[in-house]
């Protein structure tokens, strides 16, 4: 019930999926959370956190939600968004977008906020990849794999330039959740149920993650009991990539 008491905390990608089972998995557990999204309704609805409503690719507005929030003891980047096609295939658009809130997103959060972090002394944050791009490669997702590849470079670097400054920078790689967005994408395919069957048959353990499955490595990773490890990519994916 207190693993992150007296701690502040943000968690992006809020309004849903396993942005929203985080944050209210944190708040249960006792942190002062700020849910980010850009989906007001969505965050309307969340209950127990500081809600803001963000754009995270306005890097203007991220700087000036640095500088209006201060200090936090944990930030969980976990917005993100799924673009679909093989290298030839990529649009620049999803392309962009990838980019733009994948990666850049969490550089800009991070130039917010890792120096007040430094200036109290440290800190715990955590970035959302995926075993996709970070871990191995899948099958038409270029970007993708592309931009979670570049979150586990972000990590590991964030992580050993500032370990000697308390703070741990770790990565979270899941493999197939249930989601909203998952659904999205299912019924983008234009036969939801085979390719539900195709993501099912990827994971050995023959089922999807659910979010607070993935809310809980979260916790463990944002609270002091991970206090001994940083700049890994923690794979959370039903055995996929174990072979
Ligand atoms: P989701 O995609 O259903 O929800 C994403 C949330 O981010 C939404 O609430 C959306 O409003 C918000 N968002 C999108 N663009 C934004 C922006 N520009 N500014 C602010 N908020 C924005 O959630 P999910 O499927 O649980 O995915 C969360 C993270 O986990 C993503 O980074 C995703 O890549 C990663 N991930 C998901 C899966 C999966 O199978 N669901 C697997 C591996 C990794």
């Amino acid at each position: 019930m207190n693993r992150l008491q007296g701690k502040r905390a943000i968690v992006t990608g809020a309004g849903q999926g396993i942005g929203r089972a985080a944050a209210e998995l944190f708040a249960a557990e006792g942190a002062q959370v700020i849910a980010v999204d850009r989906n007001a309704d969505a965050l309307a609805s969340l209950g127990g956190c500081t809600t803001e409503i963000l754009d995270l690719t306005d890097p203007a507005a991220i700087a000036a939600f640095g500088e209006r929030t201060g200090a936090v003891d944990v930030l969980f980047n976990c917005a993100g968004y799924v673009d679909a096609g093989d290298l030839l295939a990529t649009q620049d658009g999803g392309y962009r977008l990838s980019f733009d809130l994948n990666v850049h997103a969490i550089t800009h959060m991070l130039q917010a906020f890792v120096p007040a972090m430094i200036a109290q002394g440290g800190g715990s944050i955590v970035n959302m990849a995926s075993v996709a791009g970070a871990l191995i490669g899948v099958p038409n997702r270029y970007a993708y794999c592309a931009s979670k590849g570049a979150v586990a470079g972000i990590t590991r670097s964030v992580a050993l330039d500032y370990v000697g400054k308390g703070i741990r920078c770790n990565a979270i790689c899941p493999g197939t959740v249930q989601s909203p967005s998952l659904d999205e994408r299912l019924a983008a395919t234009g036969d939801a149920e085979a390719a539900r069957a195709a993501f099912v048959a990827r994971q050995p353990m023959g089922r999807l993650g659910r979010a607070e499955e993935v809310a809980a490595l979260a916790l463990y990773l944002a609270s002091d009991e991970s206090a001994y490890t940083t700049g890994q990519m923690h794979a959370i994916d039903g055995g996929w990539t174990m072979a």
